[in-house]
């Protein structure tokens, strides 16, 4: 039986994990459970097609991560989890212009050609966009796509954790580091014990530069620091329902279930890892763009500030695959803002590697080789 430890459980590693449990692998996954998890604070929207990167093989991966949702959910049902966090409420993409408006729409109606998962595409009126999230504030028209989700990340992990425990799976809390003979990575060192393995399959995240150091490896993954800020609003039963929001700032706004608003996110390069400060200035920055958006927030009570890395690879584009010049080392990394909505996909297609079986995409444009510096 091949034996294979997974190296991170955020939504990555966890999904890893998960997909290995269903085979007749060992698996074990381990997580240090460090503060600045990027799973432990991600937004949730689950919404690619509006995206203007032009990066084809990005989007190639972030269309197969919004789609691979369905599968997954229905599958981790019919195995007893029945909170994955996932819910299909649609999503409002707002602009004060028409002509933006009509642009985006145009965008929407051209993706929908291969992917039907968008659902239906409509334009909104003022009146009709306050109707559907009525914190909003007046003068936004909006495109509607009745495919986008929100998904809570932490509930999803937990889920997949869970069923992968259930079909027997090993979960060890832990900092792990790689154990190497002869130019092969042969398990790692947790908690005092050396654990061996066939295969190692490293999902650290902004942690993992740090990880592969040791092998003489310069991995190139980078960070960005995201603050953001949960909500509490009274007098909003059927919040759960309302959809997705996404402004044309770079913040985005999601109603959860029980009056739960998310607000966020900052967006900070250069920070250190160790820095999970919730910043006067990150929440001045969120407030600020928030209330302008929804000036019905300002009456939310202050709940939560959560705080994550989001991991990045160079030229914004993740990596998955072997890790070249090592046996026994496979890793994916880079879902930068949008890991909630690749990493299921992603840590299906880590399964496959482990597995030696064939993955649903190519991955030659995902090569590990190019986040690996000269040594
Ligand atoms: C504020 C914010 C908002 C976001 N919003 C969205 C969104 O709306 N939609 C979307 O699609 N994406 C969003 N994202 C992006 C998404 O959260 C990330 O891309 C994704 O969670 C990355 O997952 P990961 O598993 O690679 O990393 P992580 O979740 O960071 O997991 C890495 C794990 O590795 C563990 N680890 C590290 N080193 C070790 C070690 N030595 N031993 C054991 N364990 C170790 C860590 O403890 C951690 O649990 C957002 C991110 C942030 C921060």
């Amino acid at each position: 039986m091949k034996k294979i430890i997974v190296v991170g459980s955020g939504i990555l590693g966890a999904s890893a994990a998960y997909h290995l449990s269903r085979s007749d692998a060992e698996v074990t996954l381990i997580d240090a459970i460090h503060p600045g998890r990027a799973t432990d604070a991600a937004a949730g929207i689950i919404c690619p097609w509006l995206s203007q990167r032009r990066n084809q093989a990005w989007y190639r991966l972030a269309k197969a991560g919004a789609r691979y949702y369905a599968e997954l959910t229905e599958q981790l049902h019919a195995e007893g989890e029945k909170h994955t966090g996932y819910a299909r409420v649609g999503a409002l993409s707002l602009h004060t212009d028409p002509v933006k408006i009509e642009q985006m729409r145009e965008r929407a109606e051209k993706r929908r050609e291969d992917a039907p998962e968008i659902g239906e595409i409509q334009v909104l009126g003022e009146s009709q966009v306050r109707e559907l999230f009525p914190l909003l504030n007046e003068g936004y028209l909006a495109v509607r796509v009745s495919g986008a989700a929100r998904v809570d990340g932490r509930a999803l992990r937990d889920a997949m954790v869970s069923a992968a425990r259930r079909n027997g799976a090993k979960v060890i809390e832990g900092e792990a580091a790689l154990n190497v003979a002869e130019g092969r990575v042969t398990g790692v060192q947790v908690n005092g014990e050396r654990l061996d393995a066939d295969e190692v399959v490293l999902c650290a995240g902004a942690w993992s530069g740090e990880l592969l150091r040791p092998l003489g490896l310069d991995f190139q993954v980078t960070y960005q620091k995201g603050q953001i800020l949960h909500l509490g609003m009274r007098g909003q039963p059927d919040s759960g329902a309302w959809p997705v929001v996404i402004p044309p700032t770079d913040q985005y706004l999601l109603a959860f279930d029980d009056a739960k608003m998310v607000v966020g996110a900052t967006h900070e390069n250069g920070v250190e890892l160790a820095d999970v400060r919730v910043t006067a200035g990150g929440m001045h920055e969120v407030l600020e763009k928030g209330l302008a958006l929804a000036p019905g927030l300002a009456d939310g009570e202050l709940e939560e500030v959560r705080v994550g890395f989001r991991p990045f690879t160079p030229g914004f584009l993740p990596v998955i695959g072997r890790v070249p010049g090592w046996e026994g080392l496979i890793t994916a990394n880079g879902l930068g803002a949008s890991g909630l909505t690749m990493g299921p996909f992603l840590g299906s297609q880590l399964a496959k590697l482990a597995l030696g079986l064939e993955t649903n995409l190519p991955l030659e444009d995902y090569a590990v080789e190019k986040a690996l510096g000269e040594k």
